[in-house]
């Protein structure tokens, strides 16, 4: 059983892995929908500019492009690495900082499997030829 207050709102609610009521949840969606909306009747608009046209906070606005949902509208949009503050189109961090997170967390757990060219030692030639001097 997962009682958890809202992240939003702070109600009180069964959680099944969500971290926001349905309330806010549908709320959201509806922000969502009002977002994905005005990109389609203006094209690209900075973050700011979305804010202001749709009143939907520009953090949740950050969150939509963030999860890679404002994609289907064709317009790329962008928001800053959380690690060097690079723009990306998607995810928390940009592709360099995704690479060394995920480096410095796998390191140690993946051998990295080269193929060494295995010596075979054991085959020396026999080149002893007999000689009846
Ligand atoms: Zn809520
Ligand atoms: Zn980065």
């Amino acid at each position: 059983m997962g009682l958890r207050n809202c992240k939003l709102c702070g109600q009180v609610f069964v959680s099944d892995s969500y971290k926001i009521c349905s309330q806010c949840r549908e709320e959201e969606e509806q922000d969502f929908l009002t977002v994905k909306e005005y990109i389609y009747d203006h094209g690209k608009r900075s973050i700011p500019e979305i804010h202001e046209g749709t009143e939907v906070s520009v953090k949740r606005i950050k969150k939509f492009i963030r999860e890679g949902r404002l994609m289907e509208t064709g317009v790329e949009l962008t928001v800053e690495c959380k690690r060097c503050g690079a723009p990306i189109t998607e995810g928390d961090y940009c592709k360099e900082c995704r690479d060394a997170l995920t480096n410095s967390l796998s390191q140690g757990n993946s051998k990295d499997k080269k193929e060494e060219p295995k010596r075979k030692s054991n085959s020396r030639m026999h080149t002893s030829i007999w000689r009846d001097d």
